[in-house]
């Protein structure tokens, strides 16, 4: 995803709202339907129903039908993949949408003459309904172009992501497997032994983004303060958000280039086990809520990443069920929750192998997609050294 800042004119801007509002009372309507759903009810409609509705919406309502058929589309789709995320338990349950908090459409199906670089800094795309809208061409538009997502922030600013499936890397040909661990404290621990860390806010950014939110919890409801203070602390978390697909981008460009094959926990087991991991000891209330939020900040980013490694590694992205990898020893397979002695440090007891629990458990998923690849080949399932074990649930590849 590239993302630039889009430039519309004033009757433009008109249009795009337009274009958001009917998005959020398509999916604000889907939303509805599947809560009023109950079970023994049959099955809320699914993504084919709704068009089907929709079709019929629209020739009942002149003002959705003068909206674009794409971007009602779209929000059904996107409410289709919120379920999905849903029942997948990657995600919640899809909330209403309100009015100015993340409003967006997308618009799919584009064309190859739909962006076009007019000047150095200028860019134009072709939105249904609107026409060539202007951006800041910041960097380079990919080639090959299939969809774009246009959105609006809490700061009144828009922006128009295009999505491009990126070029797969070519595998090194070594042969090597890495395992990539998603830890608690930090964001990605390698079999290697790197531990890898998003970043975030500077300190100074955080100062600045704790004193803007104290200045806005004491601004009055609905002041004109209080929109620039929340305008600033938009800008601030859209800063880290860039940050973060910065980090993912290159991340996962590093890991295809490097390694043949790449070993991550498959998420939709792991977020059933997770909590079993445990985290030492019982933290304080505002720590625990802290802690929940940036598990869920990093959770999108480790779905973000394992996709773009889909993308850049197909064929070579395995995803093992992460049952036992905290607690299985990565020299001699031995399997005890002691074993894990906090959150960061591991110790076998049967063999006093020593590492930073994370890396430990990379260590496991990496063996266990070599011994799968192994085994494919009619090779030992493990492919390690023959004192070793076979541990039935590290078979368990999906
Ligand atoms: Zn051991």
């Amino acid at each position: 995803m590239s993302r630039y800042r889009l430039q519309p004119s004033p009757a433009q801007e008109r249009v795009l709202l337009e274009h958001c509002g009917h998005a959020r009372y398509v999916w604000n309507l889907a939303v509805e339907q599947h809560l009023h759903w109950k079970p023994g009810r049959g099955s809320a409609p699914g993504f084919a129903e709704q068009c089907r509705q929709l079709t019929e919406a629209r020739a009942e309502n002149a003002w959705l039908r003068a909206g674009s058929v794409v971007v009602q589309q779209q929000a059904l789709k996107d409410f289709a993949q919120a379920m999905a995320n849903f029942f997948g338990k990657t995600h919640q349950r899809p909330a209403w949408r309100r009015r100015g908090r993340g409003e967006g459409f997308r618009i799919v199906a584009v064309k190859a003459g739909d962006v076009r670089r007019l000047s150095r800094n200028v860019g134009e795309v072709r939105i249904p309904k609107v026409g060539w809208v202007r951006f800041r061409w910041s960097r380079a538009v990919p080639a090959g172009v299939k969809s774009y997502r246009v959105t609006r922030d809490a700061a009144g600013r828009w922006h128009v992501a295009f999505a491009v499936i990126p070029e797969p890397v070519p595998a090194p040909g070594t042969g090597e497997a890495v395992g990539v661990d998603r830890g608690v404290a930090v964001s990605a621990a390698l079999s290697t032994g790197e531990l890898l860390n998003v970043p975030g806010l500077r300190a100074g950014e955080k100062a600045r983004l704790l004193r803007l939110l104290r200045r806005l919890a004491r601004a009055e409801l609905g002041s004109n303060r209080r929109g620039r203070v929340k305008a600033a602390i938009a800008r601030v978390r859209a800063r880290e958000a860039d940050r973060r697909k910065d980090w993912v981008e290159k991340t996962s460009t590093d890991l295809a280039r490097r390694f043949d094959v790449i070993a991550v926990e498959d998420l939709k087991i792991s977020h059933m086990t997770r909590s079993a991991r445990g985290t030492g000891e019982a933290p304080g209330r505002g720590v625990r809520q802290k802690a929940g939020l940036n598990r869920g900040i990093l959770a999108a980013g480790w779905g973000r990443l394992v996709q773009r490694l889909e993308h850049k590694a197909p064929g070579r992205v395995h995803k093992i069920n992460p049952r036992y990898t905290s607690q299985t020893c990565n020299a001699c397979r031995h399997r005890a929750a002691e074993s894990r002695e906090s959150q960061s440090r591991f110790r076998c007891v049967a063999c006093g192998h020593q590492a930073h629990a994370d890396v430990n458990a990379a260590g496991n998923l990496r063996d266990t997609a070599a011994g799968h690849a192994v085994a494919a080949r009619g090779g030992s399932p493990l492919g390690g050294p023959a004192n070793r074990e076979p541990q039935r649930d590290l078979l368990l590849v999906r």
